[in-house]
């Protein structure tokens, strides 16, 4: 059923508009931490950890992968592949598993309004985010914070 809903990015896309809007009306309700947050975590953890194996680092650009997760990247990378891809599209470092990155670039090119987001330079994780709503996160605009240095 889940597998089945990962190569649908059209279905998801449409889905996370729907959400975003849903959510857009209360964003001045949402701030983290606090009772609120933890529900949104709970709820983030019970559907989009089924659906896109989130590992809840709390800044999602799913939006911008093909509603790929790239934390299920063993390499945790959000810029595209590495070097080692194999010839048949799997990963390096578990052969058995399709790249990530090969299924992002290929549910991408599904998606209606995203699909040139693929291409978008993300900076680098924040790790202090781990475990927090990524949708509150996203309101509040944490999620666009970069750290100190780091120039697009
Ligand atoms: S990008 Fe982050 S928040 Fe979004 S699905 Fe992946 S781990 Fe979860």
């Amino acid at each position: 059923m889940f597998r089945w809903l990962q190569n649908q990015p059209r279905l998801l896309e449409a889905a996370y508009d729907a959400t975003h809007n849903l959510l857009r009306p209360l964003r001045r309700f949402l701030k983290s931490g606090g009772a609120l947050e933890a529900v949104f975590v709970r709820g983030e953890e019970l559907t989009k950890g089924p659906i896109f194996d989130c590992r809840m680092c709390g800044q999602c650009i799913l939006h911008s992968t093909g509603m790929t997760c790239p934390m299920t990247c063993p390499k945790n990378l959000r810029n595209g592949p590495c070097g080692g891809v194999r010839a048949n599209g799997h990963c390096e470092v578990i052969p058995t598993m399709r790249c990530v990155w090969t299924q992002a670039y290929e549910r991408s090119l599904e998606m209606k309004h995203y699909a040139g987001e693929l291409t978008n330079l993300q900076p680098p994780v924040n790790h202090r985010l781990q475990g927090t709503s990524a949708w509150i996160n996203d309101f509040t605009g944490v999620a666009e914070q970069t750290p100190a240095g780091w120039v697009k």
